[in-house]
């Protein structure tokens, strides 16, 4: 059964009325045929669309042969006729995006000689994949090409060429296609075949923003949106901006320089904090000097601050400095060192006593343990042989 094809008569037709062919019950709900549709299937790059018929809820459109299959939630009357709608602000969505698609394709295609081998409408960005490396210094100069062919609002047509024409009509493809092809043009800018459904003139698309490129099978994978996805997705990065920007006190488009200067002043200041820890650390291990053994809590160290002091201590204090720092909730980080002597063994008898695990060289043992600060003490009170 062929169903007409309201779409391809007009690509805008979002509400009709139509007669129910058939309706039959599957898993996952009911597969409605009508005798005309507005209803764009799956196809192309481009989503099915969805909607409604009378009440019932369109769930999904593909294609069986010439056949427009709709998905719904329930069982319609055969032979009745039903008002269909479908969601529209989606459907428009993506014939921005599809045209968007065309013309960024046609300009690439004209300037490098490749072709799109991948179009994927997503929920966020589109991507095309083109099958050569588009050089990423050159996009602003595509999407100031692009957006020219949008605010020239150029009528964008769409047609089945006669079988005698068609071998005269200049078309993208990678392939010679036999009759029907349908052909989708913007003149100046691209003739493709496609079977998707297009705005009526370039100007509805509004906007072309492409964001960026990633290498992609020895080609390039082009990240874009158009109309008010593009500018979703402008506003959401403005609003992100404007953060930034109340954040550093700085000018909106100068939040870049105020980001860099940020990082270079918390380079300094990094490297200013390193050496009065130094000083402190030095100042700790004077207050050990010659102690012998020394146990030794200190907070909040990284595992770099750890290791110095601990190797400051042990300078100082003539027997094994052992270091913790953390807390009881969430354990310590530790380090054991000596001038002389091997602490491998101590380190795994106490690293066995206190849940922990480690290890290192023998003048110097690193690790973890899952232990309260009293248990670690009453660990180091114990009296040994030798250490
Ligand atoms: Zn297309």
């Amino acid at each position: 059964m062929q169903t007409r094809k309201l779409y391809y008569e007009d690509a805008h037709l979002s509400e009709f009325t139509a007669q129910v062919m058939t309706c039959e019950k599957t898993d996952s709900g009911y597969e409605v045929t009508l005798d005309a549709t507005a209803f764009y299937p799956e196809g192309g790059g481009q989503a099915g669309d969805t909607g409604y018929l009378g009440e019932v809820r369109v769930l999904d459109t593909r294609e069986r042969g010439e056949t427009v299959v709709h998905l719904c939630s329930s069982a319609l009357e055969v032979d009745s006729m039903v008002a269909g709608r479908i969601d529209w602000d989606a459907r428009f969505l993506r014939m921005q995006q599809h045209s968007g698609e065309h013309i960024v394709s046609g300009i690439v295609n004209r300037r490098y000689g490749y072709h799109n081998v991948g179009f994927h409408m997503g929920t966020d960005v589109i991507t095309i994949d083109f099958d050569g490396v588009i050089p990423d210094e050159e996009l602003a100069s595509i999407e100031a090409e692009a957006n020219g062919a949008v605010w020239a609002n150029l009528p964008i047509r769409c047609w089945v060429p006669t079988p005698e024409e068609l071998p005269d009509v200049v078309y993208r493809t990678k392939r010679a296609l036999p009759w029907p092809v349908r052909i989708v043009e913007v003149p100046g800018y691209d003739s493709c075949a496609c079977c998707g459904t297009h705005v009526k003139a370039t100007g509805e698309i509004g906007l072309i923003k492409l964001f960026g490129t990633v290498g992609f099978r020895g080609g390039t994978r082009m990240e874009m949106a158009c109309g008010k996805r593009a500018l979703e997705i402008l506003d959401g990065a403005y609003a992100q901006n404007k953060l930034v920007s109340q954040a550093f006190s700085a000018q909106i488009m100068e939040t870049g320089a105020a980001a860099d200067r940020m990082n270079a002043l918390l380079e300094k200041q990094k490297f200013r904090i390193v050496g009065l820890q130094r000083q402190i650390f030095a100042a700790t291990a004077q207050q050990y000097a010659g102690k012998g053994n020394v146990l030794h809590f200190e907070d909040s160290l990284d595992s770099t601050g750890l290791r110095e002091l601990t190797d400051a201590i042990a300078k100082e204090c003539g027997g094994m400095a052992a270091v913790f720092s953390g807390s009881d909730t969430e354990g310590y980080g530790y380090c054991l060192a000596a001038k002389n002597g091997d602490l491998r063994s101590f380190g795994k008898e106490m690293t066995k006593a206190l849940n922990g695990r480690g290890g290192g060289k023998p003048g110097f043992q690193q690790g973890r343990v899952m232990a309260g600060r009293a248990q670690i003490q009453d660990f180091f009170a114990l009296p040994r042989k030798s250490n």
